[in-house]
C-alpha cells in the first residue's frame, strides 16, 4: 500500500509571519516535523493570480518579494529551495486534459509559499514548485483540479494551498490583534463545518450571506477549492490544523488532510 503524503490550506495572514514565531507558525512547523519528508512541494499560492493556469519549471525558482511598505529585514529573506522540472512536466502530464504550462522563467516561489515554508522546512532541502490560480475560470475549475492532483500525494508530493479564508484589507482594524468581526467569525465558522464534514461543499460557502465581505476578491479564497477538491479525491474530511482571526477581517484558520 502507499504511502499518502498529508496535504494542507494555510492561512499565511500578514507577511511579517515570515520572521515572527507565533501559535500560528507553531502549527505549521509542528505539521511538517509530523510527516515523512516529502520529494517536493507543491503550492496554490494566492500570489500567483494570473489568467492562465501554470506551473513553475526552473530549475532555480527565484525569491519574489511581491510586497511593499514592509521592513528590509522582510526583504532580505531568501528561500533558496531547487525546482524540479521533471516533476512540473509530470503534473502537467497528470492533469490532462486540463491544460497547464510549464513556466520557466516568469514567477518563483513567493511570499505566499516562502512566509510559510521558512517555518515548515527551514533548510530549504526539498524542491518547491507552485501551481498558478488562473483568475478566468470559476471554483468548479479550481476544485476539480485541486482532485486531479490527488496522484502526487502517493509519489511523495506535499501539496500546499497558502491563502486566508476570511481576507478583506480594506476593513483591516490595526487596533484588533487577535479577534475576528462577527461576520468573519460566522463565515469562518460555515467554512469549517464544511471543511471537517464533507468538503465537496465548499462550493456552497459562494452562497454565504457574509461571502461578499469575507471573500471580495477570490485570490486568498480559491486555494482552499484546491484542498477541498483533494479531500473530496481521498473522500477524507480535513482536520482544523489552527485557527484564530486577525485585525477583524483575517482569518487565519489552517485545515490539514491526512490519511484517512
Ligand atoms: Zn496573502
Amino acid at each position: 500500500m502507499s504511502h499518502l503524503m498529508p496535504a494542507a490550506f494555510v492561512g499565511h495572514g500578514n507577511p511579517m509571519n515570515a520572521l515572527e514565531h507565533n501559535r500560528y507558525t507553531d502549527a505549521w512547523s509542528s505539521f511538517a516535523a509530523s510527516m515523512t519528508k516529502p520529494k517536493a512541494i507543491l503550492v496554490v499560492s494566492a500570489h500567483w493570480f494570473v489568467n492562465i493556469t501554470a506551473v513553475t519549471a526552473m530549475h532555480v525558482p527565484r525569491t519574489i518579494h511581491d510586497f511593499y511598505g514592509f521592513p528590509q529585514s522582510l526583504f532580505d529573506v531568501q528561500y533558496p529551495a531547487p525546482g524540479d522540472p521533471l516533476l512540473a512536466q509530470r503534473i502537467v502530464d497528470a492533469v490532462q486534459p486540463t491544460y497547464v504550462g510549464l513556466d520557466e522563467d516568469s514567477w518563483g516561489i513567493d511570499h505566499g509559499t516562502w512566509s510559510v515554508l521558512v517555518h515548515m522546512f527551514p533548510k530549504a532541502d526539498v524542491p518547491v514548485l507552485q501551481l498558478s490560480i488562473n483568475s478566468t475560470l470559476p471554483f468548479e475549475y479550481h476544485f476539480n483540479l485541486g482532485a486531479r492532483l490527488h496522484a502526487l500525494r502517493s509519489e511523495g508530493v506535499l501539496i500546499l494551498g497558502s491563502g486566508n479564508v476570511v481576507h478583506n484589507l480594506r476593513l483591516i482594524d490595526w487596533n484588533s490583534p487577535g479577534q475576528g468581526t462577527d461576520w468573519a467569525q460566522r463565515f469562518d465558522h460555515d467554512v469549517r463545518a464544511i471543511m471537517t464534514s464533507d468538503a465537496s461543499g465548499l462550493e456552497r460557502a459562494g452562497d454565504h450571506r457574509d461571502f461578499e465581505l469575507a471573500v471580495p476578491t477570490p485570490d486568498h479564497f480559491l486555494p482552499l477549492a484546491y484542498i477541498a477538491g483533494l479531500s473530496a479525491a481521498a473522500n477524507t474530511p480535513t482536520r482544523t490544523l489552527v485557527d484564530g482571526y486577525e485585525m477583524g477581517s483575517l482569518s487565519m484558520t489552517a485545515y490539514e488532510l491526512r490519511a484517512a
